[in-house]
């Protein structure tokens, strides 16, 4: 029988403390493989003789370097998987014998950590202590799942080699100017402030973003991170805005995202998922890396 890919899959994994993407191929066998990588970085995956047993196409990852994955049959050639990088990497295959036998491409994260080390970044967990802030049809509220969006983000980006710090603990609810204070107390790099919007009826929902600030960079961090969210999730896109008055006092790249509508029941029901509230932390991240990668 010939041999036959039956299983991709693409993860982000802290190996011995350092981060990696990681994407596993399953074959029924040890397949022939050979690896090619173009000039934008991205890897193609020759499987000579080798089936695809599973549906053919594009699994989109987005972690902060691996875009998407794409399976294609190449009718009697082979299979090949192509594994598009948001910019160049080195990387690695090993094998893993068994039953299925693994394949697994590990590229190395070190642009990300080189972009983000040494870089502080103020995250900033909306409401807090004895402001719930604004609540769902099911009741959610919004200071928790800033909270939980918020731990979430700041995992990655200091897995990333950033230093991250928060503007409150869970019980506090520091003033808006006490917060934003914090940025130049601290000598932030940059200030994200995570909210959840609120719809004029319960029928509106998706993502909005607003800079912040005097910074003229506030602007194009909201657009990367407001992208990033966006790209990773189908999410109605409200626009990005700058705050009216603006502040004066902030004087960092300063952004807040409503990745969604609190109350709209629809997006309220996304945020009962970790999947998502993981996938909206890798967002920030990424759009953190699009932004010191100087992306407009
Ligand atoms: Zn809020």
């Amino acid at each position: 029988m010939r041999p036959a890919l039956t299983n991709v899959s693409a993860r982000y994994t802290l190996t011995g403390g350092r981060p990696e993407s990681r994407v596993t191929l399953e074959t029924t066998e040890r397949p022939e493989v050979l690896v090619g990588q173009d000039g934008s970085g991205n890897l193609e995956l020759v499987l000579p003789g080798v089936a695809c047993a599973m549906a053919a196409g594009a699994i989109p990852v987005r972690d902060g370097l691996v875009r998407q994955v794409e399976v294609r049959s190449d009718g009697n050639v082979g299979t090949r998987v192509s594994i598009h990088l948001d910019h160049v990497a080195d990387y690695v295959v090993r094998s893993e014998p068994g039953l299925p036998f693994r394949t697994v491409v590990v590229v190395d994260r070190a642009h990300l950590s080189r972009l983000l080390s040494g870089r502080l970044i103020l995250l900033d967990p909306g409401h807090g202590g004895a402001d719930p802030g604004a609540r769902g049809p099911i009741n959610l509220r919004e200071r928790e799942k800033c909270w939980e969006v918020t731990l979430f983000a700041s995992q990655f980006l200091r897995e990333a080699g950033a230093v991250v710090m928060l503007t409150r603990r869970p019980e506090e609810n520091p003033s808006e100017a006490l917060r934003r204070s914090l940025a130049k107390r601290r000598g932030a790099h940059l200030y994200i402030s995570l909210h959840l919007g609120t719809g004029r009826d319960s029928a509106e929902r998706g993502t909005a973003s607003y800079a912040l600030g005097k910074a003229p960079d506030s602007l194009r961090l909201a657009r990367c991170i407001h992208r990033a969210v966006l790209d990773r999730f189908p999410l109605p896109d409200r626009g990005i805005r700058t705050e009216q008055p603006v502040d004066l006092s902030l004087v960092i790249p300063a952004v807040r995202v409503e990745p969604v509508t609190l109350t709209n029941g629809l997006d309220e029901a996304l945020l009962r998922s970790p999947i998502f509230k993981r996938g909206l932390g890798l967002a920030v991240l990424t759009g953190v890396k699009d932004f010191l990668d100087g992306e407009t």
